[in-house]
């Protein structure tokens, strides 16, 4: 995978890409989005380049995690939003449009502005839910 091209946040990160900075520490960057699904629309993005959550060492998991509370805090209060949504996109087909790990704080305002809810969900399966279920217990242990 190498010479891959730095992500657009890793410009912004660097200070090679103009933004509206929010906060700043060693692991962690964050900034408003360019288009926000409504005021205040954040993003918090790990310094370190991986594409998805699941790649982020636990190093820069733990520094983002301390901070998102902190930062949602900021948006709300200077939005006037009492709501909001994290929403956190990983590969093409979930929706991810930058490939640099970001997660975003969307203010839900009382009439309608912000993240709305098409998903759509079912009735879990038990047998497969089990299943599932201790495999992820398995590799987790
Ligand atoms: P994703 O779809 O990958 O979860 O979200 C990427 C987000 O990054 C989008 O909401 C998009 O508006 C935002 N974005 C893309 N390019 C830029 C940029 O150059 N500057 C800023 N501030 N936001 C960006």
């Amino acid at each position: 995978m190498g010479g891959v091209e730095p992500s657009i946040f890793s410009l912004i990160i660097n200070g090679e890409m103009p933004c509206h900075k929010v906060y700043e520490d060693e692991h962690v960057f964050s900034f408003l989005d360019v288009n926000p699904f409504s005021p205040g629309h954040t993003l918090v993005v790990p310094k370190e380049a991986a594409k998805t959550l699941d790649a982020l060492s636990e190093e820069s998991a733990q520094a983002i995690g301390r901070v998102l509370p902190r930062v949602s805090r900021a948006v709300l209060e200077v939005s006037g939003a009492s709501e909001f949504n994290i929403l956190q996109n990983n590969g093409p087909n979930a929706f991810q449009s930058v490939f640099h790990v970001h997660f975003h704080i969307i203010p839900k305002f009382q009439d309608g502005r912000g993240l709305a809810w098409p998903f759509k969900s079912n009735p879990i399966d038990h047998e497969d839910g089990a299943r599932m279920a201790a495999a992820m217990r398995d590799l987790l242990s």
